[in-house]
């Protein structure tokens, strides 16, 4: 057997693992058969294993760390200052914030003597990964933002067949179904994709990218990403002039813009700060990075994609020790996932002759294995939350601010005099905390200073104890 990379089975088997455990989960939290639709998303580990003694023969095991389902996100007027809400429930999203629960379990292990991924330095207490073991982020689809805009070509035709069989009207922006999905809409023939171009390399001042030709004279995939306030917009006009690329994008959301950037550009950020955020970065020496990110079956360019998620990021420099512009491999499977959008849309053709209309699925589902956890959030929030106890501890999701500051302080009391290398804290609120955390906030001033219009929240949501 071959390392993970070296095995060519290896997306279909990533796919076929998460599939399996979305199977298993039973009915709660998924979509309606027939009427609904929603995408999945997870964090798998590869362990390497070598077997026999003396040997040099390679082996590894594939394992689900958390799984996540998509659902609309909250609009900014939606957002409270209690960390209560999950704000970006996204099925990318959800399945990274799955992960971190996990992160914190292998801490607590680590710091308590168990057996972790972790170990830990005597001397400073900040733990390093094992070296047999790699992370993988898997999604049912194409990223939404810039990944999901490219030239619709060959692979494509089922999606552009769909399109025209539900007559689609291009020209309004505001339907539902441009709102929130990607590379779902048909785009018009591009004639000349000259401004693109030159809108592209104005943005990402990359000569490398300057050749790149989004239009080949086809149709391109749109996304219901919104290009930034502050930065360059798009030109909504016919084909290729529609969108430009390469440049950050937020979510659309319920009722009102959000905050929260696009799946592409979150990404594309982990490659960069890793995808451990500010707070378990004051545990670790270094950042933990997506060894690999794999696609189900569905409309994919590898070339948007790798723009999207890596190529972009390329113009970070001087970022702190241990941190480094990582290049996830990009792979894609043959499994379509049985919820999706177009799996979806096919059987309702099948059904009765009438077309019903389509929704996403309004709730999202919430996995980890370890610890074990399983949630259905609807709104931000747990399914089933009455508005009297909508500000309770109990209503609130597993993965929200509020409860990653409960593991983090947690384990914070597990450390060795409640320190790690920095000099003793004054901090008392998530904030104050996440802006302690020096290297992850060196590293990102870097990104900020090439992504300067990327959105941050309010300071105020998060000064909460
Ligand atoms: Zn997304």
């Amino acid at each position: 057997m071959a390392k993970w990379y070296e095995d060519e089975a290896f997306a279909n088997k990533v796919c076929k693992l998460v599939y399996d455990n979305y199977e298993r989960l039973g009915k709660k939290g998924k979509p309606v058969a027939g009427r609904e639709w929603t995408m999945l998303a997870a964090v798998v580990a590869v362990f390497e294993q070598e077997q026999g003694e003396g040997t040099k023969i390679h082996d590894y095991k594939v394992e689900l760390i958390s799984l996540g389902t998509g659902s609309k996100c909250l609009g900014r007027n939606q957002l409270t200052s209690t960390g209560n809400l999950l704000n970006d429930s996204h099925a990318e999203v959800v399945a990274r914030r799955g992960f971190l629960r996990y992160l914190y379990q292998e801490l607590e292990n680590a710091y308590t003597s168990r057996q972790s991924i972790f170990i830990t330095n005597e001397e400073n207490h900040v733990c390093s990964l094992k070296n047999y073991v790699s992370f993988h982020l898997f999604s049912s689809h194409t990223p939404c933002g810039d990944a999901s805009i490219f030239p619709k070509g060959e692979d494509s035709t089922m999606i552009i067949n769909n399109a025209k069989r539900k007559n689609v009207d291009l020209n309004d922006q505001d339907c539902p179904s441009s709102k929130y999905l990607c590379v779902e809409e048909l785009g018009q023939q591009v004639e000349d994709q000259c401004q693109n171009e030159r809108n592209f390399c104005e943005n990402v001042q990359d000569s490398d990218l300057q050749n790149q030709n989004i239009g080949t004279g086809s149709d391109i995939h749109r996304t219901g990403a919104k290009c930034v306030p502050d930065g360059l917009q798009d030109a909504h006009d016919l084909g290729s002039y529609y969108h430009n690329v390469g440049i950050l994008r937020t979510k659309p959301g319920r009722g009102n813009p959000t905050l929260s950037m696009s799946c592409s550009d979150k990404i594309m950020k982990w490659c960069v700060l890793g995808c451990q955020g500010a707070l378990i970065s004051h545990f670790l020496a270094k950042p933990v990075y997506f060894s690999s990110v794999v696609l189900g079956k569905c409309a994919y360019d590898a070339s948007a994609m790798r723009r999207a998620v890596s190529e972009r990021a390329g113009a970070v420099s001087v970022l702190p020790e241990e941190y480094v512009v990582t290049e996830p491999r990009l792979l894609q499977g043959e499994v379509e996932f049985e919820h999706s959008k177009r799996k979806t849309e096919e059987m309702n053709g099948e059904g009765k002759g009438e077309d019903k209309k389509l929704t996403a699925s309004p709730s999202a589902i919430i996995m980890v294995k370890n610890p074990l956890l399983l949630e259905i959030s609807v709104n931000g929030l747990k399914q089933g939350v009455t508005k009297a106890n909508r500000n309770s501890q109990k209503s609130r999701l597993c993965i929200c601010k509020a409860e990653f500051f409960n593991q983090f302080k947690k384990i914070l009391a597990l450390v060795p005099n409640h320190q790690l290398n920095s000099s003793p804290t004054t901090a008392r609120t998530y904030k104050q905390f996440k802006n302690e955390a020096v290297q992850y906030n060196k590293g990102k001033e870097q990104f900020r200073a090439v992504f300067n219009t990327w959105m941050e929240k309010p300071t105020h949501l998060e000064e909460f104890t």
